[in-house]
């Protein structure tokens, strides 16, 4: 390496910031300047390619950490920890502040609830009522007729 303040051929070069830019610099001239943050070390351009790449890498962890789907039978789970409670539609409605309709409605697996009131439902009759999707590969089966 070539030191860029002297030119001077040394093994030990270092970055080192003076009058805002950062050279390369032999042991003898490293004292002129000053020991540059991280991201001037390695450059504007670099720091904002790692950084993005960070927050990338962060957003596709978060959604596959939200890929939770609803379970199949749902509607039985719900029904039967509100048996297990002894609670009827009506009082576990008002309970959850939603309509009876909407509780029966989702037992009988004719509605999808929606995550506000899943999230309800799981905390109140604690149960679960998502599941994670595995990483599966789906194979595309053909019924044909
Ligand atoms: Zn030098």
């Amino acid at each position: 390496m070539i030191c860029e303040m002297c030119g001077a051929e040394s093994e030990a070069i270092e970055p080192r910031k003076i009058s805002g830019s950062v050279l390369q610099l032999c042991s003898n001239c490293a004292g002129l300047g000053k020991e540059p943050t991280y991201r001037e070390s390695i450059g504007h351009r670099a720091f904002v390619a790692q950084t993005l790449e960070k927050r990338q890498q962060k957003t596709r962890y978060k959604e596959m950490e939200s890929d939770d789907v609803l379970i199949g039978n749902l509607g039985s789970v719900v029904r039967k920890a509100r048996e297990k409670m002894n609670l009827d539609h009506a009082t576990l409605a008002s309970k959850i502040s939603e309509k009876k309709s909407i509780l029966t409605s989702v037992e009988a697996g004719n509605m999808s609830p929606n995550e506000k009131l899943t999230k309800k439902l799981e905390n109140f009759l604690k149960i679960k009522l998502t599941e994670k999707v595995e990483a599966v590969e789906i194979s595309s089966s053909k019924s044909s007729g």
